[in-house]
């Protein structure tokens, strides 16, 4: 990494971690002056402090990053909107004293919401362009059942209590602002791509400005709300928290492309689909409760306890699907996607804990003669046999894989040359040591040929499987049913 570039990394990180800093300081600064209810203008400059920040830091992103340009404006848009709203009510209320409602404030506040709603989908369509059914049937159960609560709690009882005029009309735009954030935001949380810290930061700023939006409709409904009360905070920080992701370093990776179509059944995500899913009958059951209707509140119980069993059945199934892609149909073995995963894994832990590394890759000698010999079944009969055979004589925490045809790759985590000498002797002569009986009558005699090589000896995990199968290449040359080490063998790049 070049010097330019590790410097550009800790000034990023230095703006948003002082942007966080500040945004808790400016926090309580405000509130220091609310308690002792003196300099409102400056109140009211500290509050919009935050959208204020959240306005530059996305002018900035908007400079640093070309891909990040049209969201980064959006956003900016947005919470200049909302800049111009605080400003404008507190002018009103300077003039008028009271402001009426709704007013022009309405106005830029209402136009903060389809700005950012449109910049989070355009980040949704550069990470994922194509059609991820998955996601978007996820999003849907989140946004249908965050949704549901909004209704309960705010749309409803705000078009119960006002009229079908303008009054009425604004009050329920606000929480239809909200409900167009929840989709788009279940969208982008829950969709495929990379989690990054600034991902997760906007997610924490959906979810503050959520909780915040609808506590304050439920106390605006009740006539319980009160300016300056702890909202203030959850809105503040939200704005400071999205002005962080802005900053941050992992910035342009909202924007990447991810490589997964859809993601995985993660058991995060199943918990946050079933309480989405349970929202409705919940719901029921607290109202029920409450008026004392036991059949409904059964009802709502059932229909919870029902969802739940078809998740975990549903939960069952994909965890088969997903075993069944990592093992072998005949053998029951590891696939070789999974050894190739696993050998990944074990070099990065092996280098993290300086620990030897050793693979093994066996070969069936002559097992064409043994399928031209006993045909195809009795062939198979000697892969099942192999197989059982090497599960027998590895110990747990190696990793036996079905590597092609007739081929085998074992793992042997933490072992050195030597000792991994030793094991490959022993399942040479393991494999070989009785006849396998291919029919009811008849017995067939295998021998395996072994390519064995080592980390650190290989320098990476490519490297690594080359000079294993160079390995058994020289134990089929010189004889079959042996043992060569790759240290033996003369490396191809060697002069
Ligand atoms: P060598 O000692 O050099 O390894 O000789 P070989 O006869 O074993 O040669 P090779 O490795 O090229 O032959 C592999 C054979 O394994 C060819 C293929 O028909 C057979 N084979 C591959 N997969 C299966 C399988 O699933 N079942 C059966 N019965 N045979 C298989
Ligand atoms: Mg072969
Ligand atoms: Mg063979």
């Amino acid at each position: 990494m070049s010097t330019a570039v590790s410097v550009a990394t800790t000034r990023r990180v230095l703006a948003w971690h002082l942007c966080l800093a500040a945004g808790a300081a400016v926090i309580l600064a405000y509130f220091g002056l609310v308690r002792l209810d003196v300099l409102p203008g400056t109140q009211v400059a500290l509050y919009c402090s935050a959208n204020a920040a959240l306005a530059g830091a996305s002018l900035v992103a908007a400079r640093r990053h070309r891909a990040l340009r049209p969201p980064m404006l959006l956003f900016a848009g947005s919470a200049v909107a909302s800049v111009l709203g605080d400003v404008t009510y507190y002018f009103l209320a300077l003039v008028h004293g009271e402001v009426a409602y709704p007013s022009i404030a309405d106005l830029f506040y209402l136009a903060a919401y389809p700005l950012i709603a449109v910049g989070l989908l355009l980040i949704v369509r550069r990470r994922t362009p194509g059609w991820d059914g998955a996601s978007i049937i996820d999003a849907a159960i989140v946004a249908v059942g965050a949704g549901f609560l909004v209704y309960e709690f705010v749309i409803g009882p705000t078009m119960k209590n006002s009229v079908a005029d303008l009054v009425g009309l604004v009050s329920v735009a606000y929480p239809i602002g909200d409900l167009m954030l929840i989709v788009v935001g279940a969208r982008l949380m829950l969709g495929a791509g990379p989690r990054s810290t600034a991902l997760r930061f906007i997610g924490g700023y959906l979810g503050l400005v959520l909780v915040a939006d609808t506590i304050y409709s439920y106390q605006a409904v009740n006539g319980t709300f009160q300016a300056g009360n702890q909202l203030d905070a959850v809105w503040m920080t939200a704005g400071f928290l999205f002005a962080a992701a802005t900053l941050h370093p992992s910035a342009p990776l909202l924007v990447a492309r991810s490589n997964a179509a859809t993601p995985d059944a993660t058991t995060g995500r199943l918990v946050v689909l079933a309480l989405a899913a349970m929202t409705a009958p919940t719901s029921i059951m607290i109202q029920e409760v409450r008026q004392g209707n036991p059949d409904t509140i059964a009802a709502a119980i059932v229909c919870n306890v029902l969802f739940l069993l078809v998740l975990v059945r549903m939960t069952g199934l994909v965890r088969a699907q997903r075993q069944a892609a990592i093992t072998d149909g005949l053998t029951g073995l590891r696939s070789r996607r999974y050894f190739e995963e696993a050998l990944g894994n074990e070099s990065a832990r092996a280098a993290r804990y300086q620990l030897p590394l050793s693979m093994l890759l066996l070969d069936i000698d002559h097992f064409k003669n043994v399928n031209d010999t006993y045909g195809h079944n009795g062939g198979d009969r000697v892969l099942v046999e192999v197989t059982h055979r090497l599960r027998e004589l590895i110990r747990p925490g190696d990793v036996v894989a079905r590597y092609g045809g007739e081929e085998f790759a074992v793992l042997l985590p933490a072992t050195g040359p030597e000792q991994a000498h030793e094991i490959a002797e022993r399942i040479r002569r393991g494999v070989s040591a009785a006849p396998i009986a291919v029919s009811e009558s008849r017995l067939a005699r295998v021998t395996v040929s072994v390519g064995l090589a080592g980390m650190p000896a290989a320098a990476t995990t490519d490297e690594l499987v080359l000079s294993a199968d160079r390995a058994l290449y020289a134990s089929k040359n010189a004889g079959r049913n042996r043992v060569t080490s790759a240290a033996d063998t003369q490396p191809a790049h060697a002069a």
